[in-house]
């Protein structure tokens, strides 16, 4: 048990059993639904995450707008989740939906390059100061070709990843360094057990400039992929120096660094790595740059684009190396994600955000001081992070080995009885730039209420 839960385990679980009770009696709908999928969908999701929120059921949602949901028995939630980052800048944005609607008539997918490919190009391409950019569905796939490019540029055959990280299903960042001391997979369950971890994967930890400099030193790291934040292990943040040094021991050891700012976008204009002057050779993201509607991108330097272009010809990578898709970079998504950036993940909009971040983060660091309660808050541009511990992690080790799960779980079925939702598996809430000052303070409430109850049980 984690020594600043404040209550006891049976304690706790008495608390949990009077909010599954509350849950319950909010969402019959829900659960009938869910009863009902299970006889064709496994464990009555379409997609396992979806049955991860820690509740008996999940609720199934009826619409979402902006920064509201509102489930299938009638009940309205303030979305500090929004789709893990996917809806970062509010639930269908009215121009992005327009241009959703106006584009679903005018053909979905044909393989042809339109004229807003240039468009987004640009835009890109001032944001994050990298000239060169292809597009790809999801930010799982923008890792996959930046990947594969580092890897065949280089002759390299491994990644190197931070201990705990997530940057989607690639089978060179799932593995991580197990109680062995060995590459692992973290479930017990090992996904892919023929697959050579070793081969293709190392792994340190975060904030670690000894051990990347010896791993790296092995000179056979194609590239160090990396958030400039851990955002999927509560959050982590880089020490002072970090990320600076990251870039240094990658042009030491002739390794590609990637940004992936699937999350850091919520950083800014340009995400983390223009606030911070960061200097990549390749950028991924994905999730938010379209309002939700399937797309990622990955953008690249000037060199490394001479280098593909020497080195494959014609700067084409296609079917050969495996990079590209039926679907990717279609038309309508496209078209989608150039509204998305022009009007509505706008300069202004990150001002709104980071304002409205500021409220939530004092606020919800005045009611952990006014409780005296040994939890920390850990703010990043428009996203923060409530710990359960008394300080930021330092790693994601660190962030593991003090994260409590049933506390988790606990508080956020609490938030969720009282119509709020924030992020699974961890304490992340994200402002949008829709979302209002009195959404921010019934969040602060909510927390409010419950760590007073909390208190006062576990005295
Ligand atoms: N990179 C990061 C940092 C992520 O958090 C995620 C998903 N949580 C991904 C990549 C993969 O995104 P997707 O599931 O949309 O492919």
């Amino acid at each position: 048990l984690s020594p600043y839960r404040l209550v006891t385990k049976e304690e706790l679980d008495k608390l949990r059993a009077r909010e599954n009770e509350t849950f319950m009696k909010r969402t019959p709908k829900s659960k009938a639904l869910f009863d009902k999928a299970h006889e064709n969908l496994l464990d009555g999701v379409p997609m396992p995450w979806m049955a991860d929120w820690g509740t008996e059921h999940p609720i199934f949602l009826e619409k979402a707008k902006d920064a509201r949901c509102y489930d299938v028995d009638g009940n309205e939630y303030i979305d500090f989740c929004l789709g893990d980052t996917g809806a970062m800048f509010g639930h269908s944005p009215d121009a992005t939906a327009k241009t959703i609607a106006e584009r679903a008539y005018m053909g979905i997918t044909t393989m042809m390059p339109t004229e807003d490919s240039l468009e987004i190009g640009k835009d890109l391409s001032k944001r994050f100061g990298l000239p060169y950019w292809q597009v790809a569905m999801t930010a799982t796939e923008a890792n996959r070709y930046v990947i594969r490019n580092a890897r065949t540029l280089t002759g390299r055959p491994k990644i190197l990843v931070m201990q705990e990280c997530y940057h989607g299903s690639l089978d060179e960042t799932l593995p991580h360094i197990g109680e062995d001391g060995k590459l692992c997979l973290r479930s017990k369950y090992d996904s892919n057990p023929g697959l050579p971890k070793d081969q293709l994967t190392r792994v340190v930890e975060f904030n670690d400039v000894e051990a990347l400099e010896r791993e790296l030193a092995y000179e056979d790291c194609a590239a160090v992929l990396l958030e400039p934040v851990m955002t999927n292990c509560g959050m982590v943040l880089p020490a002072e120096g970090y990320l600076e040094a990251v870039r240094e021991l990658c042009t030491k050891y002739g390794s590609y660094m990637i940004i992936d700012e699937t999350h850091t976008l919520s950083n800014g204009y340009g995400g983390y790595t223009r606030a911070h002057g960061l200097k990549p050779d390749f950028v991924t993201l994905g999730k938010s740059i379209a309002g939700g509607v399937p797309i990622a991108v990955y953008g690249f330097t000037k060199e490394v684009a001479d280098k593909i272009d020497t080195m494959y010809g014609n700067g084409g990578v296609s079917d050969p190396m495996g990079i590209g898709g039926t679907l990717a970079a279609n038309q309508f998504a496209i078209a989608c994600m150039r509204t998305q950036l022009e009007k509505v993940a706008t300069e202004e909009a990150f001002e709104k955000m980071f304002r409205g971040l500021n409220r939530l983060a004092d606020g919800l660091e005045a009611v952990l001081k006014k409780y005296n309660v040994p939890w920390s808050l850990t703010r990043s541009g428009a996203r923060c992070e409530m710990q359960f511990m008394p300080t930021s992690p330092v790693n994601g080790t660190d962030a593991k080995n003090n994260f409590d799960w049933e506390l988790m779980y606990y508080t956020h079925i609490y938030l969720h009885n009282r119509g709020i939702i924030i992020t699974p598996f961890h304490n992340m809430m994200l402002v949008s730039p829709v979302t209002s000052d009195e959404d921010i303070d019934k969040l602060i409430q909510g927390w409010d209420d419950c760590i007073k109850e909390l208190s006062e049980v576990g005295t």
